[in-house]
C-alpha cells in the first residue's frame, strides 16, 4: 500500500474523532465510508484535521436538511416553503391520538359493515361551504386534476382567460394540469383583458367547461377586466357546459375585516355566484394540512369519487383526522381558532410590546437592536399586493455581515428565518409565536454573542 493511502485513517479512528452527531448511527457510518471511500481516488489525500472539518460539514447539512420545527420571521404568514399553515396544536393533537391507534376510518359503527371514507368532514365541509356536497384529495392540485379528467371526457376543450393561465409556485403550471389531465385548452383575451364576448365565441361543440383560475400569486393592475363570476356561469349554464373555479387559497374568514386586507372570494361565494364546483387547497387560508378540497354539486362530487383515479389521491388517515378537527374549529366561529387565522388578527399594538421584551432582554448583544414598522403578507397565494402592518426587530451586527448572520440564525437549533431589508437583518413579530420569543431571544446571543453574560462569566472566574 502507497503511503498516500497509508495516511487515510481508519473508520472506527474518524467516527471517535467526529463524536456525537445527533443523527442515526448508520447514516453517519454511510456519510463517513461513502467519504474516505471517495479520496481514497484522488490525487492527494486531505490532511486528519481536513478530513475531519468536511465530514463535520456533511454532517451538519443532513442535520439541517432533516425536517424539523423552524421559526419563521419572514412575516410571510401562509409561507409554502416552510410548510405552509401551521397547525392548531388541539388539530395536531388530534393526529397524534388518531395516528397511534386503530381508527372507523372505513368501518360503519352502526352496522358494522364496510364503511364509506371521509363520510363525516365531507360533511362537515359542505357546511362550511355551502354545497350540497365535498370531497377531499391530496391537494389542490389533484383536485383540480380530477376536475378536469371529468369535464374533458367527452368534450375535452376547457376555456380558460389567456390572463389565468399562471404558475404557482414550482412545477405547477396550469397548462400543464390541463394537458396531463386529457383536456384541451383553449385560450380566450389578452393577458390583462377578457370579455364575456371572448367566452361566447369560444364556445363549440367540443367545449365541456369554462375554468376560472384565482390570480393567486400576483395581481395585475391598471387596464384589467375580466367578467363577473355571475356572468361566467350564466354563460356556461346557457350552453349546457360546466362552470369550475380553483380557488386556490379556500379563505373562510371575511378577509376584508382585516385592517389592510381586500376581500378574498370564500368557496361558499363563489359555488352562490353560480360555478358547480370550487377547489381550493386545505393548507393555505384555510388553516389546516395539506389537501385539495372539492365542494359543490353532489352529482358532480360523486362523479369526481366514482373516478378510479380518485384512489390514487385519496388522503390517509392523519390528514383526514387534521382536516375534520381543523374544519370543526372553521365550524365553530367565524374567526376560527387556528394559527393562520390568529396571525392575521394579531393587533400592532400587542407586536409592539413583544418586540419591546425582545429588545430589552437583547440589550447585551454585539449589535444595534431597534424595533421598526414591518408589513406582513398572507402568502399562500392570497391576496399577493395586501400588506399587514406588523412590527419587526432589527439586528445591525456590530462585526458581521448581514448574510453570514442571516446563515447562521438559518442553520442555528432551532432555524431563525427573516429577511434582509435596509441595512438590516428582520424578524417580523406576526409570524412568530409569543412562546418562540425566547427561542429567538436564545438565537440572537448564541450567534452574536452576549456582553452580559461575557461578563459575568468572567466575574464568576475571578471571584473563584
Ligand atoms: C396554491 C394553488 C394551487 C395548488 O394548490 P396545492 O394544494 O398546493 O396543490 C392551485 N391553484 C391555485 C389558484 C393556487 O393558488
Amino acid at each position: 500500500m502507497s503511503q498516500r493511502l497509508r495516511d487515510i485513517p481508519s473508520v472506527e479512528k474518524v467516527l471517535q474523532a467526529l463524536g456525537e452527531q445527533n443523527l442515526p448511527r448508520p447514516l453517519v457510518l454511510g456519510v463517513v465510508r461513502r467519504y474516505l471511500q471517495e479520496i481514497r481516488s484522488n490525487e492527494t489525500v486531505p490532511n486528519a484535521s481536513q478530513i475531519l472539518v468536511e465530514l463535520q460539514a456533511a454532517l451538519k447539512k443532513a442535520r439541517t436538511s432533516r425536517l424539523q420545527p423552524v421559526i419563521n420571521g419572514t412575516g410571510i404568514i401562509v409561507h409554502t416553503n416552510l410548510g405552509r399553515s401551521p397547525l392548531a396544536a388541539k388539530v395536531a393533537q388530534k393526529i397524534a391520538e388518531t395516528g397511534a391507534t386503530y381508527t372507523n376510518l372505513e368501518i360503519d359503527l352502526e352496522s358494522g359493515e364496510r364503511g364509506g371514507r371521509a363520510g363525516y368532514v365531507e360533511q362537515v365541509l359542505a357546511l362550511l361551504c355551502e354545497s350540497e356536497a365535498a370531497a377531499v384529495v391530496n391537494n389542490c392540485a389533484a383536485a383540480l386534476v380530477l376536475i378536469l379528467r371529468h369535464f374533458a371526457r367527452g368534450k375535452p376543450e376547457v376555456i380558460i382567460s389567456r390572463g389565468e393561465l399562471v404558475q404557482i409556485g414550482g412545477g405547477f403550471r396550469i397548462p400543464e394540469i390541463l394537458e396531463t389531465s386529457g383536456a384541451k385548452l383553449r385560450e380566450v383575451g389578452t393577458t390583462n383583458q377578457t370579455t364575456l364576448a371572448d367566452y361566447k365565441a369560444a364556445i363549440g361543440a367540443q367545449t365541456g367547461l369554462i375554468l376560472k383560475v384565482h390570480q393567486s400569486n400576483f395581481r395585475m393592475a391598471g387596464f384589467v377586466a375580466s367578467p363577473a363570476r355571475a356572468e361566467l356561469s350564466a354563460l356556461a349554464r346557457a350552453n349546457g357546459i360546466g362552470y369550475v373555479e380553483d380557488l386556490g387559497s379556500g379563505a373562510m374568514i371575511e378577509t376584508e375585516k382585516i385592517p389592510g386586507l381586500p376581500h378574498e372570494p370564500t368557496p361558499a361565494e363563489v359555488l352562490r355566484d353560480g360555478a358547480e364546483l370550487v377547489c381550493f387547497s386545505g393548507d393555505k387560508l384555510f388553516g389546516g394540512p395539506q389537501a385539495g378540497i372539492i365542494a359543490g354539486q353532489r352529482r358532480l362530487v360523486r362523479a369526481m369519487k366514482a373516478d378510479p383515479f380518485f384512489r390514487a389521491l385519496r388522503c390517509d388517515k392523519l390528514i383526514l383526522s387534521a382536516l375534520q378537527a381543523t374544519a370543526e374549529i372553521c365550524l365553530a366561529a367565524p374567526n376560527p381558532a387556528l394559527p393562520a387565522v390568529q396571525m392575521l388578527n394579531l393587533s400592532v399594538k400587542d407586536l409592539q410590546a413583544r418586540a419591546e421584551g425582545l429588545t430589552h432582554q437583547l440589550s447585551g448583544v454585539a449589535a444595534q437592536i431597534n424595533i421598526r414598522p414591518g408589513q406582513s403578507e398572507t402568502g399562500g397565494g392570497a391576496l399577493p399586493d395586501a400588506r399587514i402592518d406588523s412590527v419587526v426587530v432589527e439586528v445591525k451586527p456590530r462585526d458581521k455581515k448581514l448574510e453570514e448572520l442571516a446563515a447562521q440564525l438559518r442553520t442555528g437549533t432551532p432555524p431563525v428565518l427573516g429577511y434582509i431589508a435596509e441595512g438590516g437583518f428582520r424578524i417580523d413579530l406576526r409570524t412568530v409565536f409569543p412562546e418562540q420569543d425566547t427561542l429567538v431571544v436564545a438565537a440572537l446571543k448564541a450567534v452574536l454573542g452576549d456582553r452580559a453574560e461575557i461578563v459575568s462569566r468572567r466575574e464568576k472566574v475571578e471571584v473563584r
